[in-house]
């Protein structure tokens, strides 16, 4: 099409009143729907609002969704979700907000109040002629109070917390859903007391607080339930930071509480992995030593649920049998075989042929010039240190921007983009004639092929020349493609 006619469809069509999004298109099918208000906390909101988020995700159930801008919130945009996260301790929002959230509760959904938000809109109005004569901190929205089940007071005995320290939270009522079969547990925390509750609050775990820390000497209720209109609430004192969220009892109590408060029931078991393992996860050894390098290279192979790695450094990397223990060898090392015993040879040696798979990154294509089995035979490709009959040496350049092209077709670059790398390049690596292309540049420092898979007929091996530094490691594409290079090197 004409670009000027594409832009004139364009405009006409942005014109029009937005079309209602059929709610089947915008949220997963079968999941509770959570919208978490944040955006303000005199806590760190930006680190702990993700992580709420990624618990109720691991959870299964969930599909979240967050506002950092609550005081925009109607009847209309809450419509669609289930339960409100209240990780917010800030200004108020304004009249219809309020009665937008109000009503939701009251209507019969729910909310999950996280720590801070406790505190009745915590500001100005609060702390200045709203306070009441009896020292309540009454919140200049006593709704919001009713539907959390407490507020905070600046009279004695005032609301508040001692020293943060580690206190283990005990359950109360083992019949109420969110605590049934849960256990007690430590965290490391600010245990908030003198709460003045109000009526209605089932009190689900407590902790006693310890004179010594600076508490009140007596048991003090931290997670409750309650009803609000038919709406449901859950209210949890922990989690003052990320340190304190990451503690399991607090992850697992949080996601069983926001289901609770979304459906009147908990489906959720008594624990909760963020990062669960996966058993059928391809097991790499990861060998590193030789050559320095950033420690950003690391993260290339974090985070990636199917594949699990060990590291082990040279000199000792290949001192074991590995074909029982790893499916793939990740080379991200620079080593020569006189600094390799014979039995550690034997070790890789024996591994290769095995037909376990590697992935030879970097400069581990310089690994092993004395030992021509592995570079002819196995890597495919030599990165010449020092010239000798018929190669000339091979040579590199830092800090260069180019251009690299995946060869498509293989599952190794499947649906990579072309990118734009910053990188270091090698020119004149010796490669064998028949290795099959996996990256293309046409930068005029580097060699044309910079990542293959070698002909080598007993196992898998790739070589990817891109990763020196920081540039490359943090790119989504090199993990990615570093990812699959793992994954087909262990027949995935
Ligand atoms: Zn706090
Ligand atoms: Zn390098």
């Amino acid at each position: 099409m004409h670009r000027l006619a594409w832009l004139m469809m364009a405009a006409a069509a942005m014109a029009q009143p937005p079309a209602e999004i059929p709610e089947r298109f915008s949220f997963e099918e079968g999941r509770i729907r959570v919208l978490i208000l944040t955006g303000r906390n005199n806590h760190d909101w930006r680190a702990t609002t993700p992580l709420l988020r990624a618990a109720l995700e691991a959870a299964g159930r969930f599909d979240v969704r967050v506002t950092e801008e609550p005081a925009g919130l109607d009847e209309k945009t809450l419509r669609p979700y289930h339960v409100l996260v209240s990780n917010y301790c800030g200004p108020r929002w304004g009249a219809a907000a309020e009665a937008a959230v109000e009503g939701f509760v009251r209507g019969g959904r729910g909310l999950a109040v996280v720590h801070a938000a406790s505190y009745p809109f915590g500001g100005l109005e609060v702390l200045g002629e709203k306070m009441t004569r009896t020292g309540v901190r009454e919140p200049a929205w006593p709704a919001w109070g009713e539907m959390v089940g407490a507020v905070w007071s600046a009279g004695e005995p005032r609301t508040g917390h001692g020293r943060r320290h580690v206190f283990q939270v005990e359950w109360k009522d083992a019949e109420h859903p969110v605590a049934a079969g849960m256990r007690p547990f430590l965290i490391s925390d600010e245990l908030y007391n003198n709460f003045r509750l109000k009526p209605g609050n089932v009190v689900l775990a407590e902790a006693f607080d310890d004179p010594a820390q600076g508490g009140t000497g007596r048991r003090e209720p931290l997670l409750w339930a309650r009803r609000y209109g038919s709406g449901r609430v859950f209210h949890t004192a922990l989690g003052h930071d990320t340190d304190a969220m990451r503690t399991p009892g607090f992850l697992v109590s949080f996601v069983r509480g926001v289901e609770w408060a979304a459906t009147g029931a908990v489906t959720l078991g008594t624990r909760l992995d963020l990062n669960p393992k996966d058993p059928d996860a391809v097991r790499v050894l990861l060998v590193t030593g030789g050559h320095d390098h950033e420690a950003s290279f690391y993260e290339v192979l974090e985070g990636h649920r199917d594949i699990r790695v060990n590291v082990d450094p040279h000199p000792v990397a290949f001192r074991h049998d590995l074909r029982k223990l790893y499916d793939v060898l990740v080379l991200y090392d620079s080593i020569q075989v006189e600094h390799l015993p014979e039995s550690h040879r034997e070790n890789l040696r024996a591994f290769v042929e095995s037909g376990k798979g590697a992935v030879l990154l970097h400069h581990a294509i310089v690994d092993f010039a004395g030992w021509e089995w592995w570079w002819r035979e196995v890597a495919g490709g030599l990165y010449v240190l020092q010239a000798r009959e018929g190669m000339p040496a091979s040579r590199y350049l830092h800090d260069v921007e180019l251009v690299v092209e995946p060869v498509g077709g293989h599952p190794i670059t499947r649906e990579l983009p072309p990118m734009r790398l910053f990188d270091e390049t090698y020119k004149g690596v010796w490669r064998r004639p028949d290795v099959v292309p996996l990256l293309r540049t046409t930068h005029p420092t580097s060699d044309e092929v910079i990542g293959w898979v070698s002909p080598y007929a007993k196992s898998r091996i790739v070589f990817l020349q891109p990763g020196h530094g920081r540039e490359t490691h943090e790119l989504p594409w090199y993990r990615r493609l570093v990812r699959q290079a793992v994954l087909w090197a262990a027949g995935r």
